[in-house]
């Protein structure tokens, strides 16, 4: 302690590290009436989240705008095998739209044989075998990794693939190389060096106009209003338009997702 005073000043000539002053940058989840989710058919499983897991849906995901539809789809199989809600506590689509799933007190669900409890599962939309993830995908991603890692006081050291826990194909190749080189974790880990991550949850008008995003300008569909695009950041113009939110919108929506 009584060097302290002599090292002040060469202290001060370094640099400040960056969590200093970081505010936590708050990042938009739809939430569940944003995308059309029911309500759990039959009480959670509580638990306590000590890891932090990485999963795809397994269906290739072309266009965004089937997207919801995939994920009541996927919410209804899951409760059709007697599970109380959708497996997973978060889901991203191809935009990196975040979607809020089951409660993160809620221990989640699978069809595979490794026991759910503790885990945070996020499941990415979409088959990443066949298809490579997206920069804002792998954004969302990391910045709810981040927010959960902060949470719950959990190391992004605990980062995994889901076929590190079982007999599966699940994330896919092209998105396990991320976790296994290390590249998710160091975006982790810079996200909470940075200030860290807060989430916003947003539904209604708000929640549609997020999933519209990556509406292309030259498909506007008749009748639609023109949602604002509230990021604009690697929003490509060939990307389809977001499902719209009414019903005859939806059940189309369905028979497409369906359909593959
Ligand atoms: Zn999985």
């Amino acid at each position: 302690m009584t060097r302290a005073p002599a090292l002040l000043p060469l202290l001060l000539l370094l640099p400040l590290p960056a969590t200093a002053g970081g505010e936590p940058r708050a990042v938009d989840v739809i939430c569940r009436a944003g995308w059309g989710g029911r309500a759990a058919t039959r009480p959670y499983v509580k638990h306590t989240i000590v890891r932090l897991t990485v999963h795809h849906s397994g269906m290739l995901l072309r266009q965004n705008r089937a997207a919801p539809g995939r994920i009541r789809s996927a919410q209804r199989f899951h409760q059709s095998r007697g599970w109380p809600d959708i497996a997973y506590h978060y889901l991203i689509d191809l935009e990196g739209n975040i979607y809020e799933g089951r409660p993160t007190s809620a221990r989640g669900d699978t069809g595979t044989r490794y026991d759910t409890t503790g885990h945070f599962l996020v499941c990415v939309v979409g088959n990443y075998d066949r298809q490579k993830p997206r920069p804002g995908q792998v954004r969302a991603l990391a910045d709810l990794l981040a927010w959960a890692s902060a949470r719950f006081k959990v190391g992004a050291e605990t980062i995994r693939g889901h076929l590190q826990l079982a007999r599966t194909k699940c994330p896919g190749r092209k998105l396990q190389k991320l976790i296994t080189d290390g590249t998710l974790r160091a975006e982790v880990e810079a996200r909470l060096e940075a200030g860290g991550i807060k989430l916003r949850l947003v539904c209604g008008e708000q929640a549609r106009r997020l999933r519209a995003e990556g509406r292309s300008a030259a498909t506007p569909r008749a009748g639609a209003e023109r949602p604002k695009r509230l990021r604009a950041e690697g929003r490509s113009a060939a990307t389809p338009r977001a499902g719209a939110e009414r019903p005859t919108g939806l059940r189309a929506i369905r028979r497409r997702a369906h359909a593959r």
